[in-house]
């Protein structure tokens, strides 16, 4: 079992305001931030990070959403890490999201839902080095990837 996790604070999250609330919620449930940045997706980036759904309906509104600000991913560090954050976010839909789960908290909709977990331990390594460099996981937290 591996012990990490990728977060995204998505753009509507951003919009929000709610990078700080969400960060302590993140570490109150016993995260370690490894590594920590704002960016920009371009289209190709968010469709190569979202490649497995590119057949769906929703795909081009998706890609909308995750281009239409900045986002912040985060390397995140627990023991079960990837299945203990899908349980602190929520489920996809906030209206299904049990209460207390940030998705529950903060998000809007299906589509607009405030935060991104890993789904497995081999996305979640695939999905941290779409956003950090082996050199800067290495530089900044002694990862070795
Ligand atoms: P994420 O991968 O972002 O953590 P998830 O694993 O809970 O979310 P996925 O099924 O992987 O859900 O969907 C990826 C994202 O695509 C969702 O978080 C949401 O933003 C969007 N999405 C998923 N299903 C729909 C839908 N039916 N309509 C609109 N947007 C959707
Ligand atoms: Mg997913």
């Amino acid at each position: 079992m591996s012990n990490r996790t990728l977060a995204i604070i998505k753009p509507d999250g951003i919009r929000k305001n709610l990078i700080g609330q969400i960060i302590t919620k993140i570490t109150e449930a016993g995260f370690k931030v490894k590594a920590v940045k704002m960016v920009k997706l371009t289209k190709d980036s968010a469709a190569g990070f979202y490649e497995v759904h590119k057949e769906r309906a929703f795909f081009k509104d998706l890609l909308d959403y995750m281009t239409s600000g900045p986002c912040v991913p985060i390397a995140l560090e627990k023991e079960n890490a990837v299945a203990d954050f899908r349980k602190l976010i929520g489920a996809t839909d906030p209206a299904e999201a049990e209460d207390g789960t940030i998705r529950k908290l903060y998000a809007a909709s299906k589509a607009e839902n405030v935060i991104h977990g890993s789904d497995s331990d081999e996305n979640a390594a695939i999905e941290i080095l779409h956003f950090f460099s082996r050199k800067e996981l290495l530089d900044i937290s002694g990862y070795q990837f």
